[in-house]
């Protein structure tokens, strides 16, 4: 009898975990993948199709990505156009109904967000401007973040509606860590407040907008386009007239013409990781914690 009941019992047991769905979360970018694993708690999996240490711009679209859409519930991606160059052929060839654009398994987190630098004018993307829809790289300001937690959370709860209050709870509580975390960070950039700043590509708005810092040169002339050396002389001519003490860059982008522009204009560089190493296991809070200390470091004498 006993043995009946065991077996039974395991049975149930089996069937319990044959029913418990799991959801399949898949980011275009690892920061997006760190705030979604807050959210989705252990409901199910999340990973990222870009490294931390790749340009999210240009990813190489390989087939094992699109295996990873072809199982996804759920995409969240960063949108206005940072994704354009890889993620179509992806989502073509990863045959999912599911996360194609439209559908409740596709979530474009800029809708969620304020976004900075959207062009007044006409902008061609084949003249090199990688920034068409405004600027993209909100991922670094914790501002964003809140209202991408959101939306993850009502957008989960739809897909996997047994969980819903789950995962509002997991984007409640992240939401207190993350507030008492930009309590701290504001206080901690006191130092970076009013400075002027030199950057490569134009990545970092968002966060000179939350910490208080002026970007008054990006050595890129417009977003994705090399500079010419006249443009490089005109941006160190404007860093020793404004007494630029920092010019900052993504780790993943080469470093010899910011390099050369620090070195010329007495300023220091600052090589910055713009992605959190989801993959390592970095949480987002983790994540701007470096970029802050890095930052303050970086205007300490
Ligand atoms: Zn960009």
């Amino acid at each position: 009898m006993i043995r009946v009941l065991r077996l039974l019992s395991l049975l149930s047991l089996l069937e319990g975990v044959a029913l418990a769905k799991e959801v399949h979360v898949v980011a275009t970018v690892p920061t997006l993948a760190a705030l979604a694993s807050e959210v989705v708690g252990d409901h199910g999996e999340v990973i990222s199709l870009a490294l931390h240490t790749q340009d999210p711009h240009f990813v190489d679209a390989r087939p094992n990505l699109a295996l990873a859409l072809s199982r996804a519930d759920l995409l969240v991606l960063t949108g206005l156009g940072l994704e354009v160059g890889w993620l179509p052929t992806l989502l073509t060839g990863s045959r999912n109904g599911r996360i194609q654009p439209g559908s409740v398994g596709y979530l474009d987190a800029s809708r969620h967000v304020q976004v900075l630098q959207i062009p007044t004018s006409a902008v061609d993307r084949s003249m090199g401007d990688i920034h068409p829809g405004g600027n993209p790289h909100y991922h670094l300001d914790p501002r964003a973040a809140r209202p991408v937690v959101v939306a993850l959370a009502e957008r989960l709860g739809t897909l996997d509606p047994e969980h819903a209050g789950d995962y509002q709870l997991n984007a409640k509580l992240f939401l207190v860590e993350l507030d008492a975390a930009i309590a701290r960070w504001q206080e901690q950039a006191q130092p970076l407040r009013g400075i002027p700043v030199i950057d490569l590509h134009r990545s970092w708005p968002y966060v000179a907008d939350w910490l208080g810092f002026e970007i008054v040169a990006d050595i890129e002339p417009k977003p994705g386009v090399p500079p010419t050396p006249r443009h490089v002389l005109a941006v160190i001519g404007l860093a020793r007239e404004r007494g630029v003490g920092l010019v900052i860059q993504e780790s993943w982008l080469p470093s010899n013409v910011s390099r050369t522009v620090a070195e010329k204009s007495g300023a220091r560089l600052l090589i910055l990781d713009a992605q959190a190493d989801f993959r390592g296991g970095q949480t987002y809070v983790q994540h701007v914690d470096a970029l802050v200390s890095a930052l303050v470091a970086g205007v300490t004498p």
